[in-house]
């Protein structure tokens, strides 16, 4: 039975009598600061975790750290009885004005079981209290499905997991039973080489192959883009690079994710990739777009038209791809593009897909429809539903069949080993965003978090994953991703 998942962030109260397993729940699924327990904060403000004389101030410090947490969006499971309607309506009224989903998770163990393990205590409940408290349990749950809470039961054979995409616990599960088909390619956006660029490269190569992943894309850029890094770090020209690697990571596809068409004469793209192509025996992928940030073209002394004419440029650039790609030496004449002849060798060994990014929908779907094999789209699961149903209605209008779209997409996912090192990553790289801001932009997760949502992207029709990792700084980054790409064989 897969798993059922938990929304992540989210504020999760547990609710069931002394010895249900609450806390031993608790511990397994989430860090130790995620979780504020009455006993634990009566051991802080009292005498030690059973000085009920200390409750008041445990409660009342537990609700201010619980709404502290909520308010900046941090997942927040609150260990106490979870038996008095009260503060579960106090504890809702939190979720809701943080905007966070809320999750009642029911310990229905059996009262034998729960008066056995209290007798084994060192300081047992008295047993009239856990009665008492045994004797609430039915009437608290009815109460909660009338309360607005998410709930769900500690005691499903689908074990509730915590996880920031809703259906990835259950479609990783899947995924280890019945694989989709996908392709993982590394795209490197970041070159943090240090004093020897071509071995910083190769390693890089080789750990993506050694990882499973299916080829590297390259960033096409002049100046480092302030969403990765900093404009004195190296960004290098990547069909140079692209060169190099395709001497020294035989078997990987090699491309660029995207290539602006405002940055090269269409042609001279065109010879590129062709010869990319010939040089890998036919590994070779286009990513175009019609590039987008100023400051490059100006510094480098390239026109940076106004956008309509840019994506007019975009057409060209395919029709003349495709025109020197194709068979012969005759003339073209096509839409936009006419040529007195075609004689562009070597022709390529493959059919190179030409991928459109960049995901304007009024245009720039509309020009992936008519003329490019595939496009690139948002990797979030909402982002990307509603850019498929304007691609579909592109495709609709071009008479073209919309299952044969390449679909891609680009995710730089923060991927830790355990929940523990996923926070200290988002720590780490958040920058000015907050962790919850960050985490969520990321898809801030463990490698079956990412299974599970490749696995969702995979049933939408995606056939790649362009994976860029925010903190890529060498070989052993990309091999955190094998347990994900093996995933996917
Ligand atoms: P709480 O009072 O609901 O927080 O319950 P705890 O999580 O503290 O668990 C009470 C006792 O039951 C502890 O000694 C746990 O080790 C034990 N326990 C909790 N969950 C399980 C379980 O799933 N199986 C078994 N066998 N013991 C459990
Ligand atoms: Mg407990």
């Amino acid at each position: 039975m897969p798993a059922v998942t938990v929304p992540d962030p989210a504020l999760v109260v547990l609710v069931g009598p002394s010895g249900s397993g609450k806390s031993t729940w608790a511990a397994a699924r989430y860090r130790q600061s995620e979780i504020v327990g009455s006993d634990q904060l009566r051991g802080i403000v009292g005498s030690g975790e059973h000085d009920l004389d200390a409750s008041a101030d445990a409660f009342a410090l537990l609700d201010q750290i619980a709404a502290a947490r909520l308010r900046r969006g941090l997942n927040t499971v609150v260990d106490t009885l979870g038996l008095d309607a009260e503060r579960r309506r106090y504890h809702l009224g939190l979720a809701r004005r943080a905007g966070l989903p809320a999750v009642a998770v029911l310990f229905g163990t059996e009262a034998a079981e729960c008066r056995r393990r209290n007798r084994g205590r060192a300081r047992p409940v008295p047993a009239d209290v856990l009665d008492s408290q045994l004797r609430r349990m039915p009437d608290a749950a009815a109460e909660i499905a009338a309360e607005g809470w998410i709930m769900v039961s500690e005691a499903d054979d689908a074990a509730p997991e915590p996880s920031h995409t809703a259906g990835s616990q259950a479609a990783a599960a899947r995924q280890l039973s019945e694989p989709a088909e996908l392709s993982l390619i590394l795209q490197i956006s970041r070159f943090p080489w240090g004093s020897d660029p071509a071995a910083w490269l190769t390693a890089i190569g080789a750990a993506a192959a050694d990882a499973g992943m299916a080829g590297i894309a390259l960033m096409d850029h002049l100046i480092q883009i302030p969403q990765v890094g900093r404009a004195w770090e190296p960004i290098p020209e990547p069909w140079v690079t692209l060169g190099m690697l395709a001497g020294r990571s035989p078997g990987l596809q090699l491309g660029t994710l995207v290539s602006p068409v405002t940055f090269r004469a269409p042609g001279v793209i065109a010879k590129a990739i062709a010869t990319l192509d010939v040089l890998t025996g036919g590994r070779a992928f286009c990513g175009l777009g019609a590039g987008w940030w100023q400051r490059e073209h100006a510094a480098f002394g390239l026109p940076f038209p106004p956008v309509r004419q840019r994506l007019d440029q975009l057409e060209t650039a395919i029709e003349t791809l495709r025109a020197l790609w194709g068979r012969g030496t005759k003339a073209y004449a096509g839409e936009r593009v006419s040529l007195p002849e075609t004689t562009c060798y070597p022709r390529p060994v493959s059919a190179i897909p030409i991928i459109v990014g960049g995901s304007g929908e009024r245009r720039t779907l509309r020009i992936a429809a008519r003329l490019a094999d595939g496009c690139n789209l948002p990797a979030d699961l909402t982002a990307l539903d509603r850019k498929l149903a304007v691609l579909q209605s592109h495709c609709e209008q071009a008479g073209r069949d919309p299952a044969e779209m390449l679909l891609t997409v680009l995710d730089v996912p923060v991927l830790g080993d355990s929940r523990d090192h996923v926070a200290d990553l988002v720590e780490q790289l958040r920058g000015r965003l907050s962790a919850a801001v960050y985490a969520r932009q990321h898809h801030a997760g463990t490698a079956s978090d990412h299974i599970g949502r490749y696995r969702l992207l995979a049933q939408r029709g995606v056939r790649i994953v362009f994976v860029s990792l925010p903190n890529l700084n060498g070989p052993d980054d990309v091999l955190r991703l094998a347990p994900v790409a093996d995933a996917f064989g």
